[in-house]
This record gives C-alpha cells, structure tokens and sequence, in this order.
C-alpha cells in the first residue's frame, strides 16, 4: 500500500545514487516504458516482503540557487507530513554543514519515523570521521556508501521495521467488494470540482484517521444503483494552497491515491492538453496494474468543430502510446456534461481488470491465435505453445507454457497482449504476459 520513504537532503549529498540503489538492484525498477517515466523520481522497491515507493526529493527542486534552500525546507515539511519514513542523507566528505543542521532541526519534531544516512562512507578512515554525525541527535544512524552498496542493507532493514504495519491500513478496514476509486491530476484540473459534483451534498465520508501518516479519506458514493469508494489522500482536510502548487506534494498524493485505488480517474485540463508530469503519473498507475480512465475536463472552454473530440483523442493517443487501450472521456464538470458516465467507464474498467476468464474459452481463443501466427522458430526448432492459463492476482496476467520460452522476442510479446486485448475486454487495464516452460 501507500508507503512512501521519502529521501531528503542537500544538493551532492548523493541522493539520487542513494535512490538508485535502493530500486536498482531489486527487480523492481522504474522501467523506462518508453519515454513513459524519463526522470526517475520515484521507484518501488521489497525488502524483507515489504513493498514501499521510494521518492528522491532532489529531483524536484528546480529553482536557481538561491531558491533552492527554500524549496528544500518546503520538501522536508512535506515530507515530514505525508512519508511513512525519511532517509536523511548527509555527506561525510563534507562534515555538517549550516543547512544539514537546518534539516536536522525540521526533522527532530519528528524523529521517529527520520533516518540518518551518512553517505560516502568508503572506507574505515572515513568510518571514524563519521561519527561526528552522531551530533545531530537521531538514534537511528546509519553508514553508507551509495556508490559500493555498504550499509544499504541495513538501512533497508531500518526503513521496513519503521514502516507502518499494512494490516492497520484503512482500506483493510473497508469491504474490500466495493471499488476504490482514485481522481488523480496535475493542481487545477477539476479533481475537487469532480468530487463535489459526485459526492455532492451527501458526502459520507467513511474514514477520516487523523494524526496518520496515510490520512486517506473514503467517501462512499452510492447512488443510481452504483457504489464505490472515492479516495482522497489528504487532500479534503487540509488543503493548504501553500502545498497544493508544489510538483513534489502532488506527486505524493498522486501516488498514495493510486496506491490504495483499484481504478484511477487521471483528469487532464483540455485546454492545457497532456503534459510530462501527467505522463509520469500514467505510468506510475499502468506500473502498478492499476485500471485507468483518461478524463479531458472543461471540454466546455474548447471550441469545437466537426471532429473536435475524435482528433483531441488521436493525438492523445499518440501521447500515451503505446498504451492506447484507454477509455478517453470528454467532460465538463461545470455544465455536469458526462460525470455519470465518468463514473460507469470507471466500474467498467474495475469489472475489467477484476474478471476471470473461463480456462476453456482463454485456451480456444488464443490457442488458435498462436497456432495461426506461432512465434518464430528457435534455430530451426519450432516453439509450442500448449496452453495458456490466467494467474490468480488481482489484475489480468497470463502465463503461456510453452518450449523455448526465452526465446520469444518482445514483438511476439506485444502481439500477444494485443490480441488478447482484441479478444477479451481489457480496456483500461495493464496486463501481464509470461511464457514459461511447461
Ligand atoms: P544528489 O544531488 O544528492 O542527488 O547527489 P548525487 O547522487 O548526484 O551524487 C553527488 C556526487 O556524489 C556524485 O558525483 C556521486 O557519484 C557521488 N557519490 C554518491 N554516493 C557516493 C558514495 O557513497 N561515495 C562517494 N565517494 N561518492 C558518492
Ligand atoms: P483541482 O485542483 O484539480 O481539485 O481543481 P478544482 O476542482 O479546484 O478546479 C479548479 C478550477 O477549475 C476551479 O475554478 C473550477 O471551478 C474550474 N473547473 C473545474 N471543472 C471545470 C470545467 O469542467 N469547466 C470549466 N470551465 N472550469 C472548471
């Protein structure tokens, strides 16, 4: 679920060496779905059968140097307000500088849940250096070399131990048949305006933990024979416009939000069209096998002509590529223009992403597929498929049990996916395609 280690610090300090570490080497990367995440600011990583998402803050601060100081004290309060766990990381090499004390000072009001990194330790001459670090008074301490891996396990083995058991998570309080729902966007988009118009008057809202570190609020909607939850991550409560405007508040409360949701709504402003930072949150939420609905809000400031929406959606298309099995809805929220059927494309792609299909029919209909298109022989030696069997997770993965698996080229793989797309409804859903032998 939604537990976010957020790495802090000053510039040089490592960071982002540190964060590739603690992603890279796992299986889980941030794979690069072409072009989909170029700048790699967040990334999952297990330990010990725990699963986090790991933010390195240095990738948001963009501002000139004499901003940058502000920006980094703004991504620390974040941080202490929204990460179940802070890393931070200070540099040996350097001893402690003004601004390490000045972070250390944020992050003492509350040191539970702060790690100390010493980075760049190397080796046992700068050991003994680093214990000067002690002085900045956290109890969790630890030294690393970020560059040759020493002492990363042991932050690692820190950061699970303090991370938030995930039984105690709210949404294993919910009843886990009814939909989660996620609106995620860029600030300003409409994502309030959507939930209002939802919600309305007769907003329940089910859990409200305050004093949490994942405050994620559910309100129940329930009306016209639908239910669902919809999720907001802390974004009802306390919504300080302060925060708001900040790219690193907002991809944290995106990436809460999709981590609790089964489906997510991904609103952009039609006038504006898709940016980077939209894209980022696609693929975090396609990363995640979350289903997706593409929602173009304020269609009501476009001015249209004939095929207006046809042409706004290929270009669209062309954007997200190559995963274009998406439901792209036009909508205004102020002219209540297609809000239900936000709200039915959404159930939709849940019931999607949730059903199983029926061994028999999966094994007809691909079996022949393949048997009239079989993936290129292997050195003369022809690859068999012999049947095809969905995994028992929680969104649609396909396991095909056949000789040579490793031999099938990532071409076959696509066909593959989208034929079971052309085949069997997966619109808005990421799937999983495996070969393995039998
Ligand atoms: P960031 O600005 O905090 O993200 O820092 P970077 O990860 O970009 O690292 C800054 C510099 O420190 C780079 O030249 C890294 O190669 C170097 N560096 C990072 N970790 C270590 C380490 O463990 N030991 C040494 N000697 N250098 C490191
Ligand atoms: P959020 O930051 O994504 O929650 O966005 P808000 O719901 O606060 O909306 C931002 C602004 O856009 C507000 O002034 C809304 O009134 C306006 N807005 C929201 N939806 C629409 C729409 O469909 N059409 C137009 N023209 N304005 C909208």
């Amino acid at each position: 679920m939604s537990q976010i280690v957020a790495i802090v610090g000053r510039p040089n300090v490592g960071k982002s060496t540190m964060f590739n570490r603690l992603i890279g080497e796992r299986k889980a990367i941030i794979d690069d779905v072409s072009g989909v995440t170029r700048d790699r600011i967040y990334g999952f990583s297990d330990w010990n059968g725990k699963n986090f998402t790991v933010v390195d803050t240095g990738g948001f601060v963009k501002g000139s140097s004499d901003i940058f100081e502000a920006e980094i004290r703004d991504q620390v309060q974040i941080a202490i307000e929204e990460a179940a766990v802070i890393v931070f990381l200070v540099d040996v090499s350097t001893g402690i500088t003004d601004l390490d004390e000045e972070i250390a000072r944020l992050l003492r009001k509350n040191p539970k849940k702060v790690i100390l990194a010493v980075n760049k330790v190397d080796n046992a001459q700068r050991q003994m250096i680093a214990n000067e670090f002690w002085s900045l008074g956290f109890e969790d301490t630890v030294f690393v070399s970020s560059i040759s891996g020493s002492g990363t396990g042991e932050l690692l083995d820190l950061i699970v131990e303090m991370l938030p058991d995930e039984k105690d998570d709210t949404a294993n309080q919910l009843n886990s048949a009814i939909p989660k729902i996620a609106i995620v966007g860029q600030p300003n988009v409409g994502k309030s305006s959507m939930t209002n118009a939802l919600l309305g008057e007769s907003r329940n809202i089910v859990t409200n933990i305050p004093g949490t570190t994942r405050d994620a609020i559910y309100s129940l909607y329930n009306k016209f024979d639908k239910q669902f939850y919809l999720i907001d991550t802390a974004g009802i409560r306390k919504k300080s416009r302060v925060h708001e405007d900040l790219e690193f508040y907002s991809v944290l409360r995106a990436i809460k939000a999709i981590e609790e949701a089964d489906v997510c709504i991904l609103m952009i402003d039609a006038t504006v069209g898709i940016e980077s930072q939209d894209m980022s949150i696609l693929g975090l939420i396609q990363k995640r096998k979350k289903g997706i609905v593409l929602v173009v809000n304020k269609w009501d400031l476009v001015n249209k002509e004939t095929n207006t929406a046809r042409d706004y959606e290929k270009k669209l298309k062309e954007k997200i590529a190559p995963f274009t099995d998406v439901p792209i809805l036009f909508t205004s929220v102020l002219d209540k223009q297609r809000i239900f059927k936000t709200v039915e494309t959404a159930l939709q792609v849940y019931d999607n992403r949730k059903q199983k299909i029926k061994p028999s029919l999966l094994n007809d209909v691909m079996l022949e597929v393949i048997e009239k298109n079989p993936p290129p022989t292997h050195r003369g030696n022809a690859i068999k498929v012999k049947y095809v069997a969905q995994l028992p997770v929680q969104y649609p993965a396909f396991v095909f049990y056949c000789n040579y698996p490793d031999y099938i080229k990532g071409s076959y793989y696509n066909f593959v996916e989208n034929q079971l797309r052309k085949h069997f409804n997966l619109t808005g859903v990421s799937i999983s395609v495996y070969f393995r032998d039998k």
